[in-house]
């Protein structure tokens, strides 16, 4: 059994404050008319996003379909943007789990310059030893990698009024009203998993995907100039 994680003050009034509003019924509320507003933007991409889709389908390998992702991403995230909490200059998330495939690690890593490893190990799961922790590439609540940043970090909006639920306690849960991203999860899973014919095809291509967090892949994070 892990031992409970003893919070500051200050993490403890965090924590308190997150309860206090993500229990109130019209911060939920609020955050279901945003994402409402959202998909009725969305769906003036409907088409864009079919032809992406389509792109997709045919792009040769994994580096190009990580071009693909990254594009139909952009498109989300045009839809998603304008009625999330999410601002220039907010670096909450980037103090959370990224977890990230080998394969679009060494994309990040041929664009960026910046020196990959090999991960201790491996995991498709959030990696929570990592929670709290600042992104190597984060310097000074900028992303210094922004352009070539990964799936993860395109698709997560946090659709309350703040980024008052993002920013994370070890050992303490918040709840964040994310806009859905699954569609976009498991087009980046099955990009990489090739043709799969059955279940059982399915259920071992997923047990050879290489998944770790980002830290885990670039611990000095950008390439020395
Ligand atoms: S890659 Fe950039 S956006 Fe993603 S967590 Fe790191 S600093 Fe934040």
């Amino acid at each position: 059994m892990t031992e409970p994680v003893a919070l500051t003050p200050e993490q403890a009034d965090l924590v308190a404050r997150q309860a206090e509003r993500w229990n109130q019924p019209a911060t939920q509320q609020a955050a279901r008319e945003r994402l409402a507003l959202a998909k009725e933007r969305a769906a003036g991409n409907d088409e864009r996003m079919r032809t992406q889709l389509k792109q997709l389908a045919k792009a040769p390998g994994i580096g190009h379909k990580i071009y693909g992702l990254r594009q139909m991403a952009e498109t989300f995230a045009q839809a998603v943007a304008p009625h999330a909490a999410c601002t220039t200059g907010c670096s909450a998330c980037c103090y959370q789990p990224v977890q990230v495939t080998l394969q679009e690690a060494q994309v990040i890593a041929r664009e960026t310059g910046a020196r990959m490893q090999a991960p201790a190990s491996w995991s498709t799961e959030a990696d929570m030893r990592h929670v709290g922790q600042a992104c190597p590439f984060l310097k000074e609540a900028r992303c210094t990698i922004y352009q070539h940043r990964p799936m993860a970090c395109r698709l997560m909006f946090n659709m309350d009024a703040d980024a008052l639920l993002c920013q994370m306690v070890p050992g303490a849960l918040s709840h964040v009203p994310y806009a859905d991203y699954a569609d976009h999860k498991e087009l980046y899973v099955r990009a990489h998993l090739g043709k799969v014919k059955s279940q059982e095809e399915l259920q071992e291509a997923l047990k050879a995907l290489k998944m770790a967090d980002l830290r885990e892949f670039f611990p000095q994070g950008p390439a020395s100039r």
